[in-house]
């Protein structure tokens, strides 16, 4: 037995499924997950000395490699002024000025310390100021795991959400609203169906999470009209393209202006960061200056703070970065296709600057249901 499966069997014992993350445990593999030691640059390795490449990267933060010099001297010297205080710091004042200044439609940010809650939070600052209930979602988008957004794919658009998780009520998804990922229509007809109701329109400008799925050109474009039509506000779900796609993350990329955005992920740099952010206007509705209730005791962590602000500074001031990834993306993607061609195996290859996924089908992959079509036994092998 290897040091991965015994710590799994011990795992299993105190933990739910072994892990701290549904994701983790393996379980379309069919495996004991890897557990790790230690991880340098691009490599990684687990507890019984196996050396990886990590394609993984903690799933977008450590865009810079492992152990990058300057986040981790950031981390060791904030960590001697004291871990926590629960109260403000300069830091924070720094990360707020840095994405502000350079990310024009972020004018006003709060930070948080996940994904998970930049979108609760942007989704109640969205109700709260537009005074509309109804959020529109898109099937096979993720959006962390607040109840509002756990509702179930079904089939087609869907004006009332069903939760997708016990111990959601109903109450929770009624007002979310599923539409189809690059099919406006499917947004016309929901927002129709309650055309003084909408809130928000919240959506992961490139599909990540049901594969990668990349918006049809004019996709994003229409749905910004559709939210100015129908007053209700834009919401881009970026917490995995943020500081990744581009600097200024999917808006930058495709040159569309949402009302708010939420980030996760790589603005951290590892450590557990997220934020939520928009116009003015919007975020004065966020307390203490608004009515919009949102805290956090451990929200701007120093230590955070200064992870993340170190690696968003290295970003921006290397943005070169961004066109390596995309060259090292279409090398890989590029390579993997010529494979796959040669075997004359049935695949599309969905990619985009460092984001890409395979499947296993002959259908054109452009949302939930035709990703669906993927042969994920063959995936998995
Ligand atoms: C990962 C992810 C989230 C949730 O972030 P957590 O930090 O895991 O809570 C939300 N939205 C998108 C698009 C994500 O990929």
């Amino acid at each position: 037995m290897t040091k991965s499966e015994q710590l799994f069997e011990r795992a299993v014992k105190r933990i739910p499924g072994g892990v701290n993350s549904p994701v983790r445990a393996y379980g379309a593999i069919g495996e004991a997950p890897r557990f790790i030691d230690r991880a340098d640059g691009c490599h990684i390795y687990d507890v019984d000395g196996n050396e990886y490449i990590d394609y993984i990267d903690s799933w977008g933060p450590i865009i810079l490699g492992h152990n990058f010099p300057a986040v981790r001297e950031a981390v060791v010297e904030a960590s001697k002024k004291g871990l926590s205080f629960g109260a403000a710091t300069e830091i924070e004042v720094e990360m707020a000025e840095f994405i502000t200044e350079r990310i024009p439609h972020v004018e006003m940010v709060r930070m948080v310390n996940s994904g998970t809650e930049a979108v609760m939070s942007a989704l109640r600052v969205a109700r709260g100021y537009t005074k509309k209930n109804k959020i529109i979602k898109f099937a096979g988008c993720y959006h962390g795991h607040t109840d509002a957004m756990l509702v179930s794919a079904g089939s087609g658009v869907m004006t009332a959400g069903v939760p997708d998780s016990a111990g959601v009520p109903e109450g929770c998804t009624k007002d979310t609203m599923t539409a189809t990922y690059n099919d406006l229509a499917s947004v016309r007809t929901l927002m129709e169906s309650a055309p003084e109701d909408v809130a928000a329109v919240i959506v992961e400008p490139v599909g990540a999470n049901m594969g990668v799925v990349c918006p049809k050109p004019g996709f994003l474009e229409g749905l910004r009209a559709l939210c100015d039509e129908f007053g209700a506000l834009l919401i881009f779900d970026e917490v995995i393209t943020g500081f990744r796609l581009a600097f200024g993350g999917a808006a930058e990329y495709f040159g569309v202006t949402p009302d708010m955005v939420t980030y996760g992920k790589i603005i951290g740099a590892g450590m557990p960061v997220g934020a939520y952010g928009g116009k003015r206007e919007i975020m004065q509705m966020v307390a203490p200056v608004g009515a919009v209730y949102q805290a956090g005791t451990l929200s701007g962590n120093p230590i955070a703070m200064a992870a993340g602000l170190t690696q968003l500074k290295y970003l921006y001031e290397h943005q070169e970065i961004y066109k390596e990834l995309e060259a090292k993306g279409e090398k890989l993607y590029c390579g993997m296709q010529q494979i796959l061609e040669e075997k004359g195996i049935k695949y599309q290859l969905n990619h985009i600057a460092s984001l890409g996924s395979l499947f296993f089908t002959e259908e054109e992959v452009k949302d939930y249901a035709s990703a669906k079509t993927s042969d994920t036994k063959a995936f998995a092998e």
